[in-house]
């Protein structure tokens, strides 16, 4: 059987092209690539120019991490995919975000349950997504036992249909604005800037003081996603915030003000 190898990373250009959806990878966008090992028991017998010419035969495939999960059926990921997401090349790389986001990616390839609001289909996802609704049924029942209001998520929704026409780079300068992440795809970008203006953009963390906190939309919890340390040059996590903080979110920026 062939095994694969697994990689992530960000982007260093934006010329590749996404082997599921064929468009560009943004230049720095996490991207996960995955191609065939070299058979090594073939290659036991074989002499170093045939090994070298197995390396070659396979260049790595690379995928929009959102894209990812539709490349193979979940028990194809649960076969083939390391045991621990930390071991798949790069992994340890990423900024803590981005390493959540790809665990929750990988969870989504093992078909296992997302807890995270983020990741529920939107109604354009679900027609295409018909075979997968019967794995994704309980994730999406998850997102939508959410900690929001019907109202709530109806004003995300219609922010969301506003926003749509937005570019990439117009909704990165208005999350930018406000303090948030502007990585990620254009799909993510318009959840959270739909999110922040329809409940407010989430307080910085009280206990590091250094990053917006993240709020899941299924607990209603705030979380702190830790931050990048200017002087030890990595990233740092952060347990906070603590149970008696007091949260508050603050009024969403428009880009003229
Ligand atoms: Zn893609
Ligand atoms: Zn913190």
């Amino acid at each position: 059987m062939p095994s694969f190898q697994f990689e992530v990373e960000y982007s260093k250009s934006g010329r590749a092209a996404c082997k599921q959806c064929k468009e560009k990878i943004d230049k720095d966008a996490v991207r996960i690539g995955v191609k065939m090992a070299v058979d090594m028991e073939g290659a036991a017998g074989a002499d170093a120019a045939e090994r070298q010419k197995g390396h070659a035969a396979e260049a790595t495939k690379w995928h929009h991490a959102g894209c990812f999960p539709k490349i193979k059926k979940p028990a194809w990921f649960r076969q083939h995919l390391p045991e621990n997401d930390e071991d798949i090349t790069g992994f340890d790389s990423l900024r803590q975000e981005d390493q959540d986001r790809v665990k929750e990616v990988l969870k989504t390839c093992r078909g296992e349950d997302v807890r995270d609001g983020k990741r529920k289909p939107d109604a354009s996802d679900r027609p295409s997504k018909k075979a997968k609704v019967a794995e994704e049924g309980k994730a999406r029942e998850d997102a939508e036992a959410s900690a929001l209001s019907a109202q709530q998520r109806e004003a995300i929704d219609t922010l969301k249909a506003e926003l749509s026409k937005k570019s990439v780079a117009a909704l990165g300068c208005m999350l930018h604005k406000n303090g948030l992440p502007k990585s990620g795809r254009k799909e993510e970008l318009l959840e959270r800037v739909a999110e922040a203006k329809a409940l407010g953009v989430p307080p910085v963390c009280p206990t590091c003081d250094k990053a917006k906190l993240r709020f899941s939309r299924v607990s209603g919890d705030f979380s702190c996603p830790g931050f990048f340390d200017d002087e030890a040059k990595r990233h740092k996590r952060c347990k906070g915030p603590s149970a008696e903080a007091m949260l508050v979110r603050t009024c969403w920026q428009e880009m003229g003000a």
